[in-house]
């Protein structure tokens, strides 16, 4: 009934033991600028036409995280809210907040 074609249930999966599965909440400080990076590909963020507060919230955005990112628009909570939706919303320039807060 069972085919004893391959005899794999003995040895365990090397690639289970790479040690680099994504932790959560800890990495995510650490991994925030790689993060910042690919969603500014994904979104075809221009470089160099970032605002200084953040577009959604109006909070000011960290030094740090404009000079990484010169065309960042949103802070990082933001940021990864949009990026959680599940509906992307573009980057357009109109950061309206009335159909945000709805
Ligand atoms: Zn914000």
């Amino acid at each position: 009934m069972i085919p004893t074609s391959a005899t794999q249930s003995t040895k365990p999966d090397p690639t289970m033991a790479s040690g680099w599965a994504p932790d959560g909440a800890v990495q995510d400080q650490i991994d925030d600028t790689i993060k910042d990076a690919v969603l500014r590909a994904r979104a075809h963020i221009p470089a160099g036409a970032g605002e200084t507060y953040c577009l959604e919230c109006g909070e000011e955005i960290p030094a740090g995280r404009r000079r990484a990112l010169p065309g960042v628009r949103t802070c990082i909570a933001c940021q990864s809210a949009l990026d959680r939706r599940p509906t992307q919303i573009g980057f357009n320039r109109r950061g309206s907040k009335d159909s945000q807060l709805k």
